[in-house]
């Protein structure tokens, strides 16, 4: 017989039917109550064993963990807590949990302690929330950009073009077993130059690549793995992280931010519709967390209203010029959270300011735009004014930023002025050059990390916790 799930299970439409349910043991109570979790749905389903009927030697295996098979009857349940039960007829143990040895046992476990059991993690309730989530956010992701009419593209992984990276990439290395392999004098392998001879490394963005593929196709975005070397312990930035790339031909900065809004509002509301069971308990998880704070740090919004409110109001856009004004005009010192040294035009924001700017002087997500050409990357389209770029920075409350984009550069002599003074290689870039010499306009796009994305929408505070297996200086083992 097929198993049913437990989602399915729990809306009772095989309500009175033999099935069958398969899942994990979460809990085993009185020896009669077990609460079965298949992974469909943050609920459990409640088996109820008539212990007289089993042998004693069967249920003693019934422990946290274990892998088991129940058959019997779906009723309406007499107890609080659950609508239905299946009243147990036969139950089989598929694959033992010894209760000495498995780690994630009934009880609140640390995030540190789960971040080191990253491959059992996601058998709590919290990461099978998460995980869930976050498999639903890529869906709407790749519906968004499918709905309006974009060609999802796979830029490459490895790559040649290190014009973005510079001291962040991973190199690519081979080991040949071939004999062919690079060698040193000393007959050691020479992992310098090790992609059949020539330099290569893991991509920092898909962002060059995909401009070229703009520049035919329209509207194109990637979605795919991103590589940098961050050394790093900051909660936001991990070494291994997904990042989505929407790119479009004749699209100016203020559309790419129409663009950028209308992307996560709608990813968002999808999210919101398809895991109100997961979200609401992520919800609670994060009130039970509060409830420890002292009452000024606890947060004003539960996660629910935070995500309502992020659909209901407009980003604030505000250029850079009026954000350092509004920055030097504040008095933060005045508030310990936000003590920071007041930056001069032309310094780039450090994340103290933005999270300022975004919750307490807007409250609201907000959008930066028109920043000094110094200090953002060589591609982006420079202003009239000759000084500033047509970029933008979408940063998020308790997240910072969130989004990187611009207007890019479309005019050859201009483009090559830059390369030339940020001693870029024209050489090394004479493919993306020729996407400026033949058939140039207009274009903007803009990266979104997509783990900043979970993190905002499952309240979680730190990256690693929203990532099935996070890479960073400490996380690499499996
Ligand atoms: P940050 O200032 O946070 O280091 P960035 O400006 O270096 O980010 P971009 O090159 O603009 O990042 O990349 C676009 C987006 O990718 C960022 O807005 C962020 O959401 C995400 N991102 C960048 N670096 C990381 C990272 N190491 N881990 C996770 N997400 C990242
Ligand atoms: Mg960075
Ligand atoms: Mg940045
Ligand atoms: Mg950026």
């Amino acid at each position: 017989m097929r198993h049913t799930k437990v989602i399915d299970l729990l809306n009772g439409s095989s309500l009175l039917q033999e099935i069958t349910a398969k899942g994990w043991v979460k809990t085993f109570r009185n020896n009669q109550f077990i609460a079965l979790n298949d992974g469909s749905t943050i609920h459990n389903i409640q088996c109820v064993v008539d212990f007289e009927n089993f042998p004693a030697e069967l249920l003693k295996k019934v422990t946290t963990g274990a892998a088991i098979a129940v058959k019997g009857t779906l009723i309406e349940s007499q107890g609080a807590g659950q609508k239905f039960e299946i009243q147990v007829k036969s139950l089989e143990i598929l694959g033992e949990s010894d209760p000495e040895k498995f780690p994630i046992q009934p009880k609140k476990h640390s995030l540190e302690f789960l971040r080191e059991n990253a491959h059992l993690r996601v058998r709590t309730n919290v990461f099978g929330a998460i995980m869930r989530v976050r498999s639903v956010l890529s869906y709407a992701v790749h519906k968004y950009f499918q709905e309006s009419g974009f060609v999802y593209v796979n830029t490459p992984i490895i790559t040649g073009s290190d014009a973005e990276g510079a001291g962040e990439m991973f190199q690519v290395t081979s080991l040949s077993l071939d004999g062919n392999a690079p060698k040193n004098e000393d007959g050691t392998i020479n992992y310098k130059e090790d992609f059949f001879g020539k330099h290569t490394n893991l991509t920092v963005s898909g962002q060059l690549e995909a401009e070229t593929y703009a520049m035919a196709l329209g509207q194109v975005y990637t979605f795919g793995p991103t590589f940098r070397a961050e050394n790093s312990n900051t909660s936001r930035h991990l070494a291994e992280f997904w990042m989505i790339e929407p790119e479009v031909a004749f699209n100016d900065l203020d559309a790419n931010m129409d663009l950028a809004e209308d992307f996560i509002k709608s990813i968002i509301r999808h999210v919101m519709e398809k895991c109100e069971d997961d979200l609401k308990f992520l919800e609670q998880r994060l009130k039970d967390e509060e409830k420890s704070k002292p009452q000024a740090e606890r947060s004003e919004m539960s996660l629910i209203e935070k995500l309502q409110f992020v659909l209901e109001n407009n980003f604030k856009r505000v250029s850079y010029t009026e954000a350092i004004d509004i920055l030097k005009a504040s008095k933060p010192n005045k508030n310990k959270k936000f003590q920071y040294i007041i930056e001069e035009w032309g310094a780039d924001l450090q994340s103290e300011h933005e999270r300022f700017l975004v919750e307490k002087h807007f409250k609201c997500p907000v959008i930066l735009f028109d920043y000094p050409a110094n200090i953002k990357a060589f591609y982006m389209r420079l202003n009239e004014d000759g000084k500033t770029v047509r970029a933008m920075d979408i940063l998020f409350p308790g997240i910072g930023e969130i989004v990187g984009g611009s207007q890019r550069e479309e005019r050859y002599d201009v483009l090559v002025e830059k390369m030339k003074a940020l001693d870029i290689s024209e050489e090394e870039l004479w493919w993306y050059l020729d996407t400026r010499r033949f058939g140039s306009a207009v274009h903007s796009g803009f990266g979104l990390g997509f783990e900043r994305m979970v993190l905002f929408v499952t309240g979680m505070t730190n990256i690693r916790d929203v990532i099935p297996f996070p890479r960073t200086p400490q996380n690499a083992e499996f």
